[in-house]
């Protein structure tokens, strides 16, 4: 049977614009690699949706989670769970309150956002949220209504109560400065004359990607996030960090909050939880916050929040993270990884800009880098020469994600050195296929 055409036929996805690129079949993963029906292999140069940061076939994912089927394969999150509780107690661990945190499990990132949505609003009492334009945040239609970008507007006005900022972007300053301490300046001064107009003390909450994830890995200037903090205590707003994308050592730490040392309220995470092996997100709230729930009823639930399998498998991640020292190794890497990125850079004029950090990189593909005229635009499907990009990057057996006019590099942080430079080997081939 040829099951591409059965799938072509049958299942739906976001990603039907890029048919015309005939991705591979994926049957097996090992690694970094994937590899296809006829035994050909893919590296997985984005860990899937940055996500699968242990890499694939991982022995002590599939054992945790082969066990826990045999074990108990369901528990209601009404009854009390071991993995689930030891999970919890993990994660507020990590998170960079001393006094700890709880957490609220959730079956997914977008279902995280979605319900530290209302948890902002329930906590105190008003109704207006901020975020930023170039984020992404989640498809239902609290996480769209938050989300900066093309997907959100077929479904405007997606909820009420939501208004976007523009917070920097030096490669493409909103902000019409070159100087990034300007732009943080001018992008703070902004975001306060929102506020002010918003009138804050209707503001519940600002929601952020530490690091601006699929929507072009944007490291923010020094000091904005700190100005953004200091914002929200002036003026008594909570401060959501989006770290689904960033978790888990993507950005070689467990929080890019740890990271950059700024200290948020709530922190909604997923993927890197379990290394995407099975779907589990969740929202870990500050202490002092969480405590207001005991008064009253939480106003959302899922039938698989902190579903056994998945609780299971964020153990058996964190304890692999741990003994393999991947979030340490994400840091030290660093420089290895912006290196062989940037003498990509130099070989190749369509890269405009290589930024990032850790084992997370956004290679931004302009027409020409003068005129920074962008690849593919921003609001649009895939250019042709995007197209053309994309389907010689298959070709050429690298899968990687790809936004509008940007390249995720976010491979699995197990990578060894020589198999990334077969990566940039590999991309720097589809490159020239196409200049
Ligand atoms: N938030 C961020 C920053 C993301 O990158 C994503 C997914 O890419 C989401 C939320 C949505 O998470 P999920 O796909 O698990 O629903």
């Amino acid at each position: 049977m040829d099951l591409k055409a059965l799938h072509r036929k049958r299942v739906l996805t976001p990603w039907q614009a890029q048919k015309p690129l005939d991705p591979p079949l994926v049957v097996r993963g090992e690694g970094v690699w994937l590899y296809d029906e006829r035994g050909r292999r893919y590296l997985d140069f984005s860990a899937g949706l940055v996500a699968v940061n242990l890499g694939h076939g991982h022995p002590r994912m599939a054992r945790a989670i082969a066990e826990q089927a045999a074990t108990l394969a369901y528990a209601a999150p009404s009854l009390f769970h071991d993995k689930r509780a030891l999970l919890a107690e993990a994660l507020s661990q990590l998170a960079p309150w001393p006094e700890g945190g709880r957490v609220f499990f959730t079956p997914s990132g977008t279902e995280a956002n979605e319900d530290a949505l209302k948890f902002v609003r329930h906590l105190t009492g008003r109704f207006k949220v901020l975020a930023a334009y170039r984020s992404f945040h989640g498809a239902t239609h609290g996480a769209a209504a938050l989300t900066g970008e093309n997907r959100r507007f077929p479904a405007e006005p997606a909820i009420p109560g939501v208004v976007h900022f523009f917070a920097p972007y030096p490669y493409r300053s909103p902000f019409y400065t070159e100087d990034p301490r300007e732009e943080v300046a001018r992008a703070l001064d902004h975001l306060e004359r929102v506020l002010l107009h918003e009138d804050p003390k209707r503001v519940a909450a600002i929601f952020l990607e530490p690091v601006v994830g699929s929507n072009g890995v944007i490291v923010y200037p020094e000091g904005y996030l700190q100005g953004v903090r200091e914002l929200c205590h002036r003026h008594g707003i909570l401060l959501v960090f989006d770290e689904v994308m960033t978790g888990f050592g993507r950005v070689g730490a467990a929080f890019a909050a740890l990271r950059f040392g700024v200290v948020p309220d709530l922190i909604t995470f997923a993927k890197g939880v379990t290394s995407a092996y099975v779907p589990l997100g969740g929202v870990l709230l500050r202490e002092g916050l969480a405590q207001a729930f005991d008064e009253v009823p939480l106003p959302t639930g899922h039938t698989y929040a902190g579903h056994p399998l998945a609780v299971a498998a964020g153990l058996a991640a964190l304890e692999a993270y741990r003994e393999e020292g991947l979030w340490e190794r994400a840091r030290a890497m660093e420089g290895f990884f912006r290196s062989a990125l940037e003498e990509l850079q130099r070989a190749h004029p369509l890269v405009g800009e290589v930024r990032g950090l850790g084992a997370f990189y956004g290679l931004e593909l302009v027409k020409d880098r003068a005129s920074k005229e962008p690849l593919s635009p921003w609001h649009a499907p895939f250019s042709p020469a995007m197209q053309a990009l994309l389907k010689a990057l298959f070709q050429e057996g690298v899968y990687l994600l790809a936004k509008h006019n940007v390249l995720i590099v976010a491979p699995p942080l197990t990578i060894r050195e020589e198999e990334f430079l077969e990566g940039v080997e590999r991309l720097s081939r589809a490159l020239r296929r196409v200049e």
